[in-house]
């Protein structure tokens, strides 16, 4: 069995290191460029959400690399989530694919049912094993994303922005390489002291949150690598979504931190009452956060036609207004492109910048 999943961000680096400690034969999907964008337009329904058309090009990309067992996984709820592992199936097999799709019955089902699930994967692993598979594949992600904040604080306040990027790219792909929980260990912390000896600007940067859909927020590839399209505009990103808290809450009960998806009801009221599928609750509960943590201003990002991210924008017109805090809402689809993307993040800067600054005077002469 060689077996692949869909590319969402990081997440590759951790699904890769939890099959393969699962004894099994992986084929990642090569990294997700114009081609795969392109094979999964063409053999997928124009109004899909733009995050089935990469997976579907991923798989057809891993498939041509000699992978026959797909795991992919499944969903329930008002939007079109839970439809995927079907519409891909169908789709590859009109293609004339001959593949086995596992789906994994995952958001938020019982704990003992997804370790069963995960254990079921692994042909010849003992429960010791498996347990230890994910154990490691969390040190890794963890690592990750701890340097992942690093560089978000590092890049907009960095004189060399490419340095900084270069350091972090390099550990990535060493902690992807890494094989064992000390080399993990040992690089992250060098990458994170190399990024904290940069010399860098003493000026306190402007703070933007985005906000969204899961994917888009994950994905470079998807959003068009916003993250560091913003800090290279020497302007601070606050993420909403951190793939280990999302596995936390949605897979592991909360057992392993603290829940950061429990206390955004707090924020929700009055806004959104009510769980619409995807991440628009959140979308919602996130922005008046940071509003409420004094972010300069909010974006949002979505795939066109994401119902759920739909219903949230229509909400951040009253969020603005009621927290006092500028938002925007980004949608990607293929038809998306970095010069676009630019012009508005730089008009959207401009805007908060000299909203500031009127702040600031108005403050002075009171
Ligand atoms: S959350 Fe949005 S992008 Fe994701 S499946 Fe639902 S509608 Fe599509």
């Amino acid at each position: 069995m060689k077996i692949t999943f869909p590319a969402m961000g990081h997440m590759n680096i951790a699904v890769k290191s939890l099959l393969s400690g699962l004894k099994l034969d992986v084929v990642p999907p090569p990294p997700i460029s114009k081609r795969t964008f392109e094979l999964g337009i063409k053999n997928s329904p124009e109004f899909a959400c733009l995050p089935l058309k990469i997976n579907v090009g991923n798989f057809i990309e891993a498939m041509e690399q000699g992978a026959d067992t797909i795991v992919m996984v499944g969903g329930w709820g008002p939007c079109r989530f839970g439809y995927y592992a079907q519409v891909e199936r169908d789709i590859l097999e009109g293609l004339g694919y001959h593949f086995k799709m596992i789906v994994l019955e995952a958001p938020d089902s019982r704990l003992p049912d997804l370790a069963d699930q995960v254990r079921n994967l692994g042909e010849n692993v003992s429960l010791g094993e498996a347990i230890k598979a994910i154990r490691f594949a969390w040190h890794k992600l963890s690592a990750i994303e701890r340097l992942e904040r690093r560089l978000d604080y590092v890049l907009p306040r960095a004189w060399e922005k490419s340095q900084a990027e270069m350091l972090y790219d390099r550990a990535i792909a060493d902690i992807d390489a890494a094989e064992n929980w000390e080399q993990v260990r040992d690089l992250a912390r060098h990458a994170e002291q190399a990024l904290g000896a940069l010399p860098l600007s003493k000026e306190t940067p402007l703070k933007i949150g985005l906000v969204g859909e899961i994917y888009t927020l994950l994905e470079p590839a998807a959003n068009y690598d916003i993250c560091r399209l913003i800090g290279r505009m020497g302007v601070e990103v606050c993420r909403s979504i951190y793939l280990t808290d999302w596995l936390n809450d949605h897979l592991l009960g909360g057992l392993v931190k603290k829940s950061v998806r429990r206390h955004l009801r707090q924020y929700t009221y009055p806004y959104l009452n009510h769980w619409v599928g995807g991440h628009g609750w959140e979308t919602v509960g996130n922005a008046v956060q940071f509003a409420r943590m004094k972010c300069d201003g909010v974006i949002q990002v979505g795939p066109l036609t994401c119902m759920p991210e739909i219903v949230a924008q229509s909400i951040l017109p009253s969020i603005s207004a009621r927290e006092g805090i500028p938002a925007m809402t980004l949608w990607f689809d293929e038809l998306s492109a970095t010069a676009g993307l630019v012009t508005r993040l730089e008009a959207f800067v401009d805007m908060i910048q000299r909203k500031k600054l009127v702040n600031y005077e108005q403050v002075k002469e009171a």
